[in-house]
C-alpha cells in the first residue's frame, strides 16, 4: 500500500515513510493511493478485543512494517488505558450512545493516536538506529497527549513549548509532572502563536532540522488518522444487530482529524449513514456546510478550548475526496484560501456530513440537561455534540474528554465536582519545567543544550 500527497507533487511513499515524514514536501497531506475495503472483514472482526481489531485494521495499511513489530506497538499502546473495553459504548436511551474515548493516560481521545504513534516512532529508531527529537507547540491537550505517548521511549526526546499561564493548571501538570528525563516542557513568555512562529522558523532551517533529526508533532500525521478509524469500527461492531442500520456518529470537532477518520471508515465500507460535525462558537466548518463559504474568522476562546480552532488542518484530506481526488483542484483551493482567507464553493454539500454549532451557554445547558435526565456527567467538548441531535436511527456521540479535565464548567452546570484518580495523583508529583524566550535562536540553543547525540 502506498500513500500519495493531496497536492500531487510529492512521490508516493510507503506507510513507514509517510509516518516518518508527516507533512508532504509539496505541503500536502498523505492519503492512501487506493482506499482498501474493510467490508469483507467486518464479520470476522466482530469478536476481537480493541487491540486485536486495531492490529487487523493496521495490517491493511502498514504493509511495509514487520507484523510482529506492529503487534507489539499496538498491544503496548492500549495497555495503559484504565478501562478493559478501551473505548466503552455507554447506552443513554433508546438508540442513543456515548462512546467514551477518555480512558487513556491523559484523559482525552488524542491518546488513542499518540500512544500508538509513540511506539511507531520507537520502532523506527530501532530500525534505523537514529535518535529522533520531537518538537511541538501546544495550547493544551495535544502537548500532554504527545508527551505521554513518548514518555520514556528509547532514543526519543520531546520538547513542547506552551504559553506560560496560557494552558490550564491541570494541563500544565500533565506536561510537567512526568518524571521522565526525555521530556522537556518549556514555558514561553508569549502566546501560542508566538510559539508557533518560532517553531516555523526552526523547522525552516533545513540544515539544523537534519542535524538533530527533528520531527514535528501535529495532527496531520497519517498514523494518527488511521489509529482513530479503529474506534468507529469497534463501536459499530458493539451495537446490537438490529441497531446497526442508520447509524450517525456525532463528533465534537476542531482540527477535523477525528471526524475525518470516521468518514474514511465509511469510504472503506463501514455501513453507517453519516456524521455530524459538532462545533463550538468557532464555527468555520458549520458555516461552510450551511452556506458554502469557507471563510476564516477570529479564534474565540470557549469553554471547550480544544476545539478553539478556525483553520482545521485535516480538512484538506476531506477536500481531496470532495474534489474527486484531483490534486490540482486541492492546490488551487488551498492557495486561494491562503491568500484571501476565503473560498466560495457556491454550495458545499456531502450526503453523509451535517454540522451544528453551540455557544458557551448552550454547552452548559446540555451538560445540566443530560445530568438531570440520565445522571451522566459529561465534559464541555462532548456537550457540543448534543445540539440538534439527529432524531432518527442510532446516534453515537463521541465523548472526547473526561469531565474531570474541566472541573469548573462541569461543577457549575451540575453541582458535582468531577474527579479522576489519575489527575489527583498529579498533585503529589514535582513539576519540572523550563522557561525560554519565544525566539528561534532560543529554541535552537535549548535543543542543542539538551541533545547529546549531536
Ligand atoms: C482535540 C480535541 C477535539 C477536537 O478534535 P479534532 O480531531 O481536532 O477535530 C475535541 N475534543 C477534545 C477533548 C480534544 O482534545
Amino acid at each position: 500500500m502506498l500513500y500519495v500527497s493531496t497536492r500531487g507533487e510529492s512521490a508516493p511513499l510507503s506507510f513507514t515513510e509517510a509516518v516518518a515524514t508527516g507533512l508532504a514536501p509539496d505541503g500536502g497531506l498523505y492519503v492512501p493511493q487506493k482506499m482498501p475495503s474493510i467490508e469483507p472483514y467486518l464479520k470476522d472482526w466482530a469478536g476481537l478485543d480493541y487491540a486485536g481489531l486495531c492490529l487487523e485494521f493496521f495490517k491493511l495499511f502498514a504493509t511495509d512494517l514487520d507484523e510482529k513489530v506492529l503487534e507489539s506497538c499496538v498491544r503496548d499502546a492500549y495497555s495503559r488505558f484504565d478501562h478493559e473495553e478501551i473505548a466503552p459504548l455507554v447506552n443513554l436511551e433508546e438508540r442513543l450512545y456515548l462512546l467514551e474515548l477518555f480512558h487513556g493516560p491523559t484523559l482525552a481521545f488524542k491518546d488513542f493516536a499518540l500512544q500508538l504513534l509513540g511506539n511507531l516512532y520507537e520502532a523506527q529508531i530501532q530500525r534505523t538506529g537514529r535518535p529522533i527529537n520531537v518538537l511541538g507547540a501546544t495550547s493544551g491537550d495535544t502537548g500532554a497527549a504527545a508527551i505521554h505517548g513518548l514518555l520514556g521511549k528509547e532514543g526519543v526526546k520531546i520538547f513542547i513549548l506552551y504559553p506560560t499561564g496560557g494552558v490550564s493548571a491541570l494541563q500544565e501538570r500533565q506536561m510537567t509532572c512526568t518524571q521522565a528525563d526525555n521530556v522537556f516542557a518549556i514555558g514561553i513568555d508569549g502566546t501560542f502563536d508566538d510559539a508557533q512562529a518560532a517553531l516555523k522558523d526552526v523547522f525552516g532551517d533545513l540544515q539544523f532540522r537534519e542535524a538533530v533529526n527533528l520531527s514535528a508533532v501535529n495532527s496531520i500525521n497519517l498514523a494518527r488518522v488511521l489509529a482513530q478509524c479503529v474506534y468507529y469500527i469497534y463501536a459499530w461492531l458493539r451495537l446490537p444487530n438490529k441497531e446497526q442500520n442508520d447509524v450517525t456518529f456525532v463528533v465534537p470537532t476542531g482540527n477535523f482529524g477525528n471526524i475525518l477518520a470516521g468518514w474514511w471508515t465509511q469510504r472503506m465500507g463501514l455501513p453507517v449513514k453519516g456524521f455530524r460535525i459538532a462545533t463550538n462558537q468557532n464555527d468555520i466548518l458549520y458555516r461552510l456546510f450551511t452556506t458554502g463559504n469557507y471563510q476564516v474568522g477570529r479564534v474565540l476562546p470557549s469553554t471547550a478550548p480544544s476545539m478553539d480552532i478556525q483553520v482545521a488542518s485535516n480538512f484538506e484530506r476531506f477536500l481531496y475526496y470532495h474534489e474527486n481526488e484531483q490534486p490540482d483542484r486541492v492546490r488551487e483551493i488551498m492557495e486561494r484560501f491562503r491568500e484571501t482567507g476565503e473560498y466560495q464553493f457556491g454550495s458545499f454539500e456531502c450526503d453523509s456530513l451535517s454540522a451544528s454549532r453551540v455557544d458557551d451557554q448552550t454547552i452548559q445547558n446540555h451538560i445540566s440537561k443530560l445530568h438531570a435526565k440520565a445522571g451522566y456527567v459529561m465534559d464541555p467538548h462532548t456537550a457540543c455534540g448534543f445540539e440538534d441531535l439527529p432524531t432518527e436511527g442510532t446516534r453515537i456521540v463521541l465523548s472526547t474528554a473526561h469531565p474531570a479535565k474541566f472541573p469548573d464548567v462541569v461543577e457549575e452546570a451540575t453541582g458535582i465536582h468531577p474527579v479522576s484518580p489519575k489527575l489527583d495523583k498529579l498533585k503529589s508529583l514535582e513539576p519540572c519545567s523550563y522557561t525560554i524566550e519565544p525566539t528561534p535562536q532560543a529554541v535552537k540553543k535549548f535543543l542543542i543544550g539538551h541533545i547529546q547525540n549531536l
